[in-house]
């Protein structure tokens, strides 16, 4: 079918109900919607600001199998999500150790090497791009900094998901990918946990499941009344550890009853301002219209507009 060649572009309603009924259950029509909203905005901008912008060209699989269509949306996703490499003849590569083409600074898309900056500058998309769930900006869930709050380059890593972080970015489109990518691979990791033979290779490791009434649970529990109003905060501190090496909880039981005894919560200062530093490459002009934007829109939340609106 010709008509399939670019599946993004003049979609209607009904065609993109189709093509959200197909394949891969989490690819909803939202999210197709929220996809197709992130192509039209920059070819806006590109049309209006002269920036070359490019298209992310993602083909849903229409496998009948749902869970083989995720697969291989996923694995589309990581060929399209992967940092631009340089030719192997490129002397640049060979002679110099250079091997991703856009690799200079935060403000740069690493696939397709489109100013960002510019892009912020013109129409913040990240602000208007959400998860189709939560409503949550792509600006609020990358682009700030975890540890600090403050605004931040979402920066992408080498093998998409994993490996080196590098010094560029992700555009609003190849970002919403990127996002849409996380939550099929968390869907399709909770499936395989479920699956029989996890749990045997499990067991094989010595890993053994007993299942625990939770009243028992409970009555051991030995944190005393005092301390349970401390338990958002411990909850927290474990969520930001595994994004930081800057805090670490360290437990040590007791040797003889194996209880916790002891708890140090460090936060580690020369480790923030190390991963900031190496996190952090934009040009301090990146970085006031990086805290432009989030004023803009904590003034939105404030207003109560929300940031979902076009
Ligand atoms: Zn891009």
């Amino acid at each position: 079918m010709m008509s399939w060649n670019r599946p993004q572009q003049n979609l209607t309603e009904a065609e993109l109900a189709i093509l959200a009924a197909q394949g891969n259950n989490q690819l909803t029509q939202a999210a197709l919607q929220e996809m197709l909203m992130a192509q039209q905005g920059m070819q806006e901008v590109a049309a209006a600001q002269n920036i070359e912008v490019p298209k992310v060209n993602f083909y849903p699989s229409r496998h009948p199998d749902p869970k083989k269509a995720r697969r291989k949306d996923i694995k589309q996703a990581y060929k399209l999500l992967q940092p631009a490499k340089r030719s192997w003849i490129n002397p640049f590569r060979w002679a110099l150790g250079r091997k991703y083409r856009y690799n200079k600074d935060t403000g740069t898309c690493v696939v397709d090497g489109c100013n960002c900056a510019n892009l912020i500058q013109h129409d913040n998309l990240y602000m208007k791009i959400s998860d189709e769930e939560t409503g949550r900006s792509l600006w609020e869930m990358y682009w700030q900094n975890p540890v600090t709050g403050q605004p931040e380059a979402f920066i992408a890593q080498d093998r998409v998901t994993s490996g080196k972080k590098m010094r560029g970015t992700y555009c609003p489109e190849h970002m919403h990918l990127y996002h849409l990518l996380n939550k099929w691979e968390a869907e399709e990791d909770k499936q395989n946990e479920m699956n029989p033979n996890r749990l045997r290779d499990k067991v094989k490791r010595g890993v053994s499941i007993v299942t625990v009434p939770i009243s028992s649970v409970k009555k051991n529990d030995p944190t005393p009344a005092m301390l349970q109003k401390y338990e958002p905060f411990f909850a927290e501190l474990e969520r930001d550890s595994g994004k930081t090496k800057g805090i670490n909880i360290l437990h040590y039981a007791n040797p003889a009853t194996g209880q916790n005894d002891v708890t140090m919560v460090v936060f580690d200062l020369r480790i923030f301002q190390m991963e900031l530093q190496q996190m952090n490459m934009p040009t301090q002009a990146f970085q006031e219209l990086l805290n432009v934007e989030n004023a803009k829109m904590q003034q939105n939340l404030d207003g109560g507009l929300g940031t979902g609106e076009v």
